[in-house]
């Protein structure tokens, strides 16, 4: 059996997550445990200590990025207790205000630059209407490892991406979208990861999870036209290949 793969969920927002964690343990999923400030990173990591699949990641999520400005000392602060960083990026929606583009764009672009300085990092990036300058921000020849989650951009911004050598996280979300499925169409085997996003996400009435990530390797097969097995084992290579990276600058 290969190991599920799940790159992007928040373990702390669920009502019981010693009790998820359990579970995802004993079911032995790869998974990345973001989080949304330095302030709640202190009980995803306390929880996950010492456990095999689940790692956790430090984050402070760019719709959080005006209210929690001042955590950036505490981010700097733990930045080498973990390898994970994640939910960062940009979410330049419609009607965003001035005030917070510029504290997303600042705590963003200090966090990339924290990230870059002491290298080696897994990124999991948020990038929903701010595709080409979070790519950009980062750029080509990252010392650390890019996944771009939950990408709802175009095409081109996409190739520019993969051009730089980031790695794209697909949720169940995009499998039901017309977009959704034209991005996974494109995404070249050797960078496709799967991601949950759970709790955000429910998938008819079940709330999403790494435990039921199997349903989207499912749902993708069937979008790229090729056997569930051959899916998970790109997936599971391709996160192999994210760990073992050794980038450092
Ligand atoms: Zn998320």
């Amino acid at each position: 059996m290969i190991n599920a793969i799940d790159t992007h969920f928040h373990l702390d927002l669920y009502p019981r997550p010693a009790d998820l964690l359990a579970d995802i343990e004993n079911n032995r999923i790869y998974a990345i445990a973001v989080t949304n400030t330095p302030s709640v990173y202190h009980f995803t990591q306390k929880i996950c200590e010492n456990k095999k699949y689940v790692r956790p990641a430090l984050g402070l999520h760019p719709e959080l990025a005006e209210e929690r400005y001042r955590e950036l000392g505490q981010f700097e602060d733990l930045l080498k207790t973990t390898r994970y960083i994640g939910e960062i990026g940009l979410d330049l929606i419609n009607r965003c205000p001035d005030s917070s583009k510029t504290a997303q764009t600042k705590v963003f672009q200090k966090i990339i630059d924290l990230c870059a300085t002491e290298g080696n990092k897994v990124l999991t990036v948020h990038s929903r209407g701010s595709e080409s300058e979070v790519i950009e921000r980062i750029g080509k020849n990252y010392p650390g490892k890019v996944i771009l989650h939950w990408y709802s951009g175009s095409l081109k911004n996409m190739e520019l991406a993969l051009s730089y050598g980031f790695y794209f996280s697909v949720n169940s979300s995009m499998c039901r979208s017309k977009n959704g499925r034209k991005i996974i169409q494109s995404i070249p085997d050797s960078r496709l990861l799967t991601e949950s996003d759970g709790p955000f996400i429910t998938n008819k009435s079940m709330v999403n999870s790494p435990l039921n990530i199997d349903h989207t390797i499912a749902h993708i097969s069937e979008i790229v036209k090729k056997p569930s097995q051959e899916v998970s084992k790109s997936i599971y290579e391709n996160f192999k290949a994210v760990l073992e990276s050794k980038n450092l600058r």
